[in-house]
């Protein structure tokens, strides 16, 4: 992220993105099955899936540009993220290594890890207790007429089905099951098919190791693992030269394919998870990284978005805290001034279970369908709904749409129906991409805060990237 000369990346991510926006929406508005037919193409669907038709055999050469066009558009933003996925596991794995190592003694590294998990779980939990309030008093179920939730769960109710099951699948094994997994016996397995929580524990645990051996042993592989950790995050940083582009082209393929209507029918929901998503982002981040900050040296609301605002664009654009990753541990070092082993620390183990935006959406999602289906839920069922919107928030992985397929869990241990998840289906997509900035970010303020604690954090004008 070379920024000497001209516009700002967060500039141009951002501009990216309202474009992205603006052409998503008018080709949804504009571009409609009549414009296909114009076009002469009578099956639009087996004509952009490259499919042979006899209803296409007109189709003119405007038809194949406009196919080409939404063809490349689509490439280039998958392209982008594919690139950051190859990044994924190795910079977990070589990042905690690097982080275990540099804070040499165990009990140092186990005062981190405790003060890190300490914030992660206070901020998730006050997520839960935020929504919970949120609900209560604003009561989104109840603006919903019930032809309306009759005809969005007739059309999401096989999309649902899926996830239901999917849901089935995950706690069929049951908490222990999950608790015990976490430990791979094979690491070189977890590594190959990209079992996030598994890298990181089979990553501590070797920096463990690395740390109870002599350092002159240990040396060759931190060295190793370390000259890996940079030469990934300087991988980063030329990946990134081109997020305008990928984040205009994710973007728009999003707004164009889902359009803005669905979220008309359950506004007031969406509403209340934007407002909380904006409370925990614009108010309690920011405060605390006030509260907890040194003399002279604070991270205000501006230094924290503009140094984060690449990482939060892209978490935006992609809905996956997972492939936004390399680029929260870059900028979470390079442009917040997080030392390297604490941001090397943090972020790969925010990413797995620290979701603050899926713990405030799972609640307010559950006590939504409550309200819409009239189901009364009792003091001790609340508090059920928020201790599960937290477990669940921290088994979620990072990946788009995450919360809806744990979300069945969470309806079904208060006895609100599962089939609901096809109505929270509607307005999904937009609410994934807001709540996985909250997600990103909420890793990079408990970096600042530990940072904070220990009295580390770079001053802004000393930042590698400003
Ligand atoms: N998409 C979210 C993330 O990657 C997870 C979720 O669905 O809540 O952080």
């Amino acid at each position: 992220m070379t920024e000497s000369k001209g516009m700002a990346l967060h500039w141009k991510v951002l501009i990216a993105l309202g474009l992205g926006v603006l052409v998503g929406v008018l080709i949804n508005h504009f571009w409609s099955l009549d414009t296909w037919k114009s076009l002469g193409v009578g099956d639009a669907k087996a004509f952009v899936a490259f499919k042979e038709s006899a209803a296409n055999a007109d189709a003119g050469v405007v038809a194949q540009t406009a196919r080409f066009a939404g063809k490349a558009n689509k490439f280039a933003g998958d392209f982008f993220l594919q690139c950051l996925k190859f990044i994924g596991v190795p910079v977990i794995l070589f990042s905690l290594i690097v982080a275990v190592a540099d804070v040499g003694d165990l009990r140092r590294f186990g005062r981190l890890g405790a003060k890190t998990v300490a914030w992660f779980m206070g901020t998730t939990i006050f997520a839960a207790v935020l929504a919970l309030a949120i609900a209560h008093f604003a009561a989104p179920g109840t603006y919903v007429s019930a032809e309306t939730r009759d005809a969005l769960l007739a059309t999401y109710q096989d999309v649902a089905a899926a996830r239901v099951q999917s849901a089935n699948d995950f706690r069929e094994g049951g908490v222990w099951a999950y608790l015990l997994s976490i430990v791979p016996t094979n690491p070189f397995n977890a590594i190959a098919n990209a079992q996030m929580i598994q890298v990181v524990a089979a990553s501590l645990l070797l920096g463990m190791g690395l740390a109870l051996i002599p350092r002159e042993k240990a040396e060759p592989v931190i060295a190793f693992a370390r000259g890996l950790n940079e030469a990934l995050i300087a991988l980063v940083r030329l990946i990134m030269s081109f997020a305008p582009i990928a984040v205009f082209c994710l973007i728009c393929h999003m707004v164009a394919m889902t359009g803005v209507g669905a979220l008309m029918s359950v506004v007031a929901f969406g509403v209340c998870v934007i407002v909380g998503l904006g409370v925990i982002l614009f108010i309690e981040y920011p405060l605390l990284m006030l509260v907890t900050s040194r003399p002279g040296n604070r991270v205000g609301l501006r230094r924290f978005f503009r140094g984060m605002a690449p990482a939060q664009t892209l978490a935006f654009a992609s809905s996956s805290s997972s492939a936004t990753l390399p680029v929260t541990i870059q900028c979470v070092r390079d442009r917040l001034g997080v030392p390297h082993e604490i941001a090397n620390f943090v972020c790969p183990l925010g990413t797995t279970i620290n979701m603050d935006g899926t713990a405030l959406y799972q609640v307010l999602s559950v006590l939504f369908l409550s309200q819409l289906y009239g189901v009364d839920l009792s003091l001790s069922q609340y508090a059920t709904v928020s201790l599960l919107a937290v477990i669940v928030s921290i088994g979620s992985p990072g990946l788009p749409g995450a919360s809806v397929v744990m979300m069945a869990i969470v309806l079904d241990a208060v006895g609100v129906p599962t089939q609901g998840v096809a109505i929270i289906l509607a307005i999904d997509r937009v609410l994934d991409m807001a709540r996985t900035i909250v997600n990103v970010s909420g890793d990079a303020v408990t970096a600042v805060l530990v940072a904070n604690g220990e009295g580390t954090l770079a001053r802004e004008e000393d930042v590698l990237e400003k």
